[in-house]
């Protein structure tokens, strides 16, 4: 038995996306077929779009969906489930045997030169994905705002609550304010933070970012100096990196969260680093999905990750002007819905 799928395929590098008809089969014995009903758009699958790593691989990597048909050795979920699904990893590696699944051995293979980006490809109506990538999810909840917690929620707020774990009463600045940036800063205010300062040149995301839990929003010319506990950065550019490492006040810390694809030196003054100060970067913001997507959905439910003021739903078929609102930066956190 095949099920007929419909997929966004590249054109060619750089798109438009194209809706095409292809066939899948029924999962193998430890695949989980995935029907989509909502698939984010994340800054990932852009980057990607405009220098495909895998010819003719079909992007999307934030999916949510309901279970159509497992395999005969799958045994987290069933059909009829609803789940969020999340990034790939391989479960034997060392990494992954210490709950790093973020820098699994294999995150490269699974994740982008695999057949399946991010091993679930959920431009697509129906997905075949693995029982790792899949997280079970109670059935009241809106599959718009799931989605994204499978990657750019997880990321940003996984920043702050799993690598850099602010205590009560910290200072944190966030550096750009798209969805990875808004989730740190909405983490930083379930965290308890006392000074969270959101940073960015666009107004109306400097407002947005107030009114889910900054304290103060600037423009990057008004970026703090030496001044904070922590930062988060999330555009890679190297200029925003030394803003966002000079930012610190002494021993703060700093991690870095855009991702570029390529090399990208930057140079930091080392007499800084001196002081206790530190920068590294994260994966998925350290996040093991199975663990930290269902922590992420009692913030929700609790009111304190309003994950919704981000996101805007656009038709499968709209996907080109999905992505190129999420290019212009007008919409946030574009949500393809099916
Ligand atoms: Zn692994
Ligand atoms: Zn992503």
């Amino acid at each position: 038995m095949t099920y007929a799928v419909t997929v966004a395929d590249l054109s060619a590098p750089g798109g438009p996306f194209e809706l095409r008809q292809r066939e899948i089969s029924e999962p193998g014995p430890d695949e989980v077929l995935v029907r989509l009903v909502a698939t984010g758009v994340c800054h990932t699958d852009l980057v990607t779009a405009a220098r495909p790593i895998v010819p003719g691989q079909i992007l999307g990597h934030e999916g949510a969906g309901v279970v159509e048909a497992v395999g005969n050795d799958v045994g987290a979920v069933e059909p009829g489930d609803h789940v969020v699904l999340s990034y790939s990893w391989c479960g034997e590696c060392a990494n992954c045997s210490r709950g790093r699944m973020a820098y699994c051995a294999r995150f490269l293979e699974l994740n982008y030169v695999g057949e399946r980006f991010f091993g679930q490809s959920s431009f697509a109506t129906f997905t075949l994905t693995s029982e790792r990538n899949v997280i079970r999810v109670a059935k009241d909840l809106p599959f718009e705002f799931l989605a994204p917690l499978g990657c750019g929620v997880q990321t940003g707020a996984g920043a702050v609550l799993n690598v850099l774990k602010p205590e009560k009463g910290s200072a944190l600045a966030v550096f750009a304010l798209g969805a990875v940036g808004l989730s740190a800063v909405m983490a930083a205010n379930i965290a308890g933070c006392d000074r969270i300062i959101a940073i960015d040149p666009n107004p109306a995301r400097r407002a947005l970012a107030l009114e889910l839990g900054a304290t103060e929003a600037v423009d990057p010319a008004d970026a703090p100096r030496g001044a904070m506990d922590y930062s988060v950065e999330c555009v890679g550019h190297p200029d925003v990196v030394k803003a966002a490492v000079k930012s610190l006040a002494s021993p703060g810390q700093c991690v870095t969260l855009g991702f570029k694809g390529q090399r990208n030196p930057v140079e930091l003054d080392q007499m800084a680093l001196m002081n206790g100060r530190g920068v590294r970067g994260s994966i998925e913001g350290d996040g093991i999905p199975q663990r930290f997507i269902p922590e992420l959905i009692k913030y929700h439910r609790q009111g304190r990750l309003p994950v919704e003021r981000m996101v805007r739903t656009y038709a499968f078929a709209e996907i080109n002007e999905a992505v190129a609102a999420a290019g212009r930066g007008d919409a946030i956190k574009p949500v393809l819905v099916f």
